[in-house]
């Protein structure tokens, strides 16, 4: 038997009715935000990767599937969304249209990691990016697409909020950083050794508990923010507080990508173990810059699907409620004989036509076989027709649903409304 490759996801029939419901929670926020959907290339030229997100982050050092195609070409499979947003902006010249610019994907992603629950090769984010303002109420707009989200799903998440400050702010930051960690160089594991002379800002972002307990004490970045950068700050929690969304301050998250600049946020969930960012983003004013577009800020948010779903999951095992299931048949149409048959396939056509759920045999198994699929399949109504309905013009109706039966016309079941009358 050939196997998925590792790290990968089968998202079964059982499941999608829930992936469904998320994505319409989606596009119901977005659309009342005023986002358009934007879908981008499986795959980009590893380049886009190593110059947006940068090259000492894990996910450029270790993470990305890179495949060289027939011409020399070095592509890989894409990690992220902003990088092939940005990408796509500068090379079809969107940075033309109004500003704000709006945009969302709901797509996969690929990075080889060490699969674990809520870590996989292959995963599926919802992504929000905002360019063209740099107003603290551009980060607070794009905040609330995400606690938006996530409430209406009814997914407790926590808001963590930090500042990492602005290229004028930050080299102040990185000395202070530099100078601490120096002084307890030994103490750090060894990623971090290296971090320290690459990405010291990427130390306060380490999972080790050696790491974690020295970041502790390390210089906080909200203490080494220009005045620029401080007024920012104090500006979206003003507007997160007018839209009455909570969050906590945390000095240490700096997020892994190293395009931030500024506003840096993650939604933390405590029904999901060990992976508990459920989301992540922030502003990243010189990325577009960067990718030899013009001087356009822009902010916005990842939002992992799968940790989304084992949240949605853990929730409704936790209240006793049911996950979405899938649509079920209005009716279900039990032929016995050829010429039933036909009348069964014309009839449930012509409800389909019309927008109704509604099936038939096309097995040719037994009438009690039949009434047992039926029940399974969860019909709301099932009519049997054998020839005696077909010369009578009259059929039994039977609500599957409290066992009630009546008389009708068999050409009347053609006619079923949505519901049910
Ligand atoms: P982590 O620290 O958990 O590795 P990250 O900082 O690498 O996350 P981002 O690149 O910011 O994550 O992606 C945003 C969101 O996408 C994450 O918060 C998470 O929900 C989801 N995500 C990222 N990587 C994976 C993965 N390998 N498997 C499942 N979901 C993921
Ligand atoms: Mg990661």
């Amino acid at each position: 038997m050939i196997q998925k490759p590792k790290g990968t996801l089968d998202i079964l029939p059982s499941e999608t009715p829930l992936w469904h419901k998320i994505e319409d929670v989606v596009r119901e926020v977005t659309d009342c935000y005023g986002f358009s959907e934007i879908k981008f290339p499986t795959f980009e030229q590893s380049g886009l990767f190593k110059r947006g997100v940068g090259g000492t982050t894990d996910i450029v050092q270790k993470e990305m599937f890179t495949l060289d195609d027939r011409d020399g070409n070095e592509l890989c499979l894409r990690p992220e969304g902003t990088a092939c947003v940005v990408r796509s902006i500068v090379e079809n010249g969107l940075f033309n249209e109004p500003m704000p610019l709006r945009l969302y994907y709901l797509t996969n992603f690929f990075r080889y990691e060490k699969p674990q629950a809520g870590r996989s090769r292959e995963f599926y984010q919802f992504g929000v990016e905002m360019f063209g303002t740099e107003k603290a109420s551009a980060d607070a707009t794009v905040i609330s697409i995400a606690d938006t989200v996530l409430k209406r799903l009814g997914v407790n998440a926590r808001l963590n909020l930090n500042s990492i400050g602005c290229k004028n702010c930050r080299p102040h930051y990185h000395a202070a950083l530099v100078e601490y960690f120096s002084a307890h160089r030994d103490e750090l594991c060894d990623t971090c050794k290296e971090r320290l002379k690459t990405n010291p800002l990427r130390i306060l972002d380490c999972k080790s508990p050696i790491c974690g307990a020295l970041c502790a004490n390390a210089p906080k970045t909200v203490d080494h923010l220009c005045d620029d950068c401080r007024d920012h700050f104090a500006s979206l929690g003003e507007n997160l507080e007018a839209m009455h969304i909570e969050y906590s301050v945390n000095p240490r998250i700096v997020r892994g990508l190293d395009y931030y600049t500024r506003t840096v946020f993650e939604f933390i969930s405590d029904d999901i173990g060990a992976q508990s960012t459920v989301c992540g983003g922030g502003r990243y004013d010189g990325l577009v810059k960067e990718l030899d577009g013009p001087d356009l800020c822009g902010i916005g948010f990842g939002l992992g699907i799968t940790r989304l779903v084992l949240a949605l999951k853990k929730n409704a095992e936790k209240r006793g409620e049911a996950l979405p299931e899938s649509k079920k048949p209005l009716l279900y149409i039990a032929p016995m004989g050829d010429r039933a048959a036909l009348f069964a396939q014309k009839t449930v056509f012509a409800l389909r036509e019309k927008g109704v759920f509604a099936d038939c045999d096309i097995t040719g198994r037994s009438l009690k076989a039949q009434m047992k699929y039926a029940d399974k399949i969860g019909a709301q109504y099932c009519a049997v027709i054998g020839d005696n309905e077909l010369d009578s013009g009259e059929c039994e109706l039977k609500n599957l649903r409290n066992g009630e039966k009546e008389t009708v016309k068999i050409d009347t079941l053609g006619l079923l409304a949505p519901n049910g009358e």
